[in-house]
């Protein structure tokens, strides 16, 4: 099967939106082993539109559209799309009252323009969109079937997994299943991991991928066979064979970020955490809050940016920080172990670093950071790293290292530090 992507929308032809829709959707087809041929984009322009839907129906199987459902003047995919295959417009009642369901539920006011929404091309399956007033719909135009999903990004992805891929399954080759996953390893680069897993499924009816996500690197496994549950159990075996080699450097499947394992592994052994954020100013915090749930394992955190924060707020002694500077391993820890006394958690977190492009001495060069894990009854421990990198990303792996040693911590592994872009020294 042969799919296509083309996505509708002015916005995106001006470069004023990132186009996201394309990639999320050619990954999720690959889930299925459908691959995508052709990325196209027009603008809300009738003949360019009609142009697309041609061409894509004469040279691809699947045409997934997105964007154009609205409501509004330039929403035009509905229409464009059954005058491009002769195609009338007819009422689906069922999807107006859906509409006015949604409206209702919100306590707003539907506008005359929202009806407009439940016209459908004859002969099309309308797929409902329980997150939006734009349901979609699916259409075979014989040469192609076509699912036009609304552009925004999140009903998108919903209807994707729920009424799209469903379909593409059931239409799909019979006698082939696909299972598909995303394995997240942090702490060693792409090259090492591909490495490590030479000699792991060579076989044809298995493909291994590798894709950086900084800090992070991907490993995607998908797995071909005659049915279902061979696929399944092939998946599990080689998902094992590879955490067997790369231990915990593996921490995590699928969407799960490495705050949500943390958080879920910190509520599971009934453990809490604080930190204590210099160069990392609040990145760690934000990070951790963002999971739902977070306030069971995380007391809080103090940014303690200058010297006399960290000497109030976290009990750093004055003349530490006079005698080894802000960012250095005796501070570091100290901030580690004052902020976990402050909070009265089990462990404590601390940051220090020049995340540049300004700051750096002769003794601590630029990318330094020092980071510092403090356990209740136990040895603190703390490491220093040089990076040399842009800010945003030298505090995303600051925080990702510290994350990633509480995981480590609870799973009694070793506190590695990451290969990838460390420096020695
Ligand atoms: P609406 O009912 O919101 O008008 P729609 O189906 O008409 O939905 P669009 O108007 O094309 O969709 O897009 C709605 C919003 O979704 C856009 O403002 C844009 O922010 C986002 N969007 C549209 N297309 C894409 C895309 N290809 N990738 C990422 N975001 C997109
Ligand atoms: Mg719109």
């Amino acid at each position: 099967m042969k799919a296509e992507i083309l996505t509708i929308g002015d916005e995106l032809l001006r470069g004023e939106i990132v186009d996201s829709n394309k990639s999320f959707l050619s990954e999720r087809l690959l889930d299925l082993d459908i691959e995508t041929r052709f990325h196209t984009s027009v603008a809300d322009d009738p003949e360019d539109m009609r142009d697309a839907f041609r061409r894509a129906a004469q040279r691809s199987d699947a045409v997934l559209v997105s964007g154009g459902l609205g409501p509004t003047r330039d929403d035009l995919t509905t229409q464009v799309l059954a005058h491009s295959f002769g195609r009338e417009l007819r009422l689906d009642e069922t999807a107006l009252a859906s509409i006015r369901r949604f409206f209702e539920r919100l306590g707003r006011e539907m506008s005359p323009n929202n009806a407009s929404q439940a016209y459908f091309p004859e002969g099309a399956e309308v797929l409902p969109n329980p997150i939006g007033t734009a349901p979609g719909f699916m259409l075979d135009v014989g040469e192609a079937l076509f699912f036009c999903l609304p552009g925004v990004p999140s009903e998108l992805r919903r209807m994707m997994d729920e009424q799209v891929l469903p379909r593409l399954a059931e239409r799909r080759a019979a006698g082939v299943a696909v299972r598909a996953t995303l394995l997240r390893t942090f702490g060693i680069g792409e090259s090492n991991l591909d490495h490590q897993l030479r000699d792991v499924a060579l076989e044809g009816d298995v493909t291994i991928g590798f894709r950086t996500a900084f800090p992070d690197n991907y490993v995607r496994v998908r797995v071909r066979a005659a049915s279902a549950a061979e696929a399944e159990s092939k998946l599990e075996q080689v998902c094992g064979e590879i955490h067997k080699r790369l231990g915990p450097i593996v921490y995590g499947e699928g969407p799960e970020t490495l705050e949500h394992v943390v958080g879920r592994l910190l509520l599971d052994a009934g453990r809490t955490v604080a930190v204590a954020e210099s160069c990392t100013g609040g990145l760690l915090a934000e990070r951790i809050t963002s999971v739902p749930g977070a306030s069971q394992y995380f007391a809080g955190g103090v940014v303690a940016y200058g010297n006399a924060a960290k000497t109030a707020l976290l009990n750093v002694p004055a003349e530490l920080l006079a005698a080894e500077g802000a960012v250095s391993e005796p501070v570091a820890r100290a901030m580690a172990e004052g902020v976990r006394e402050r909070f009265a958690t089990d462990f404590g977190l601390a940051t220090t670093g020049i995340s540049g492009p300004t700051g750096a001495t002769e003794a601590t060069p630029l990318g330094t950071v020092y980071i510092a894990f403090a356990r209740q009854g136990g040895s603190t421990h703390v490491d220093r790293f040089v990076f040399a990198l842009d800010r945003v990303r030298h505090r995303t792996i600051a925080s990702q290292i510290a994350l990633d040693w509480v995981r480590r911590a609870i799973l009694g592994a070793e506190l590695a530090a990451p290969t990838l872009l460390r420096s020695k020294g």
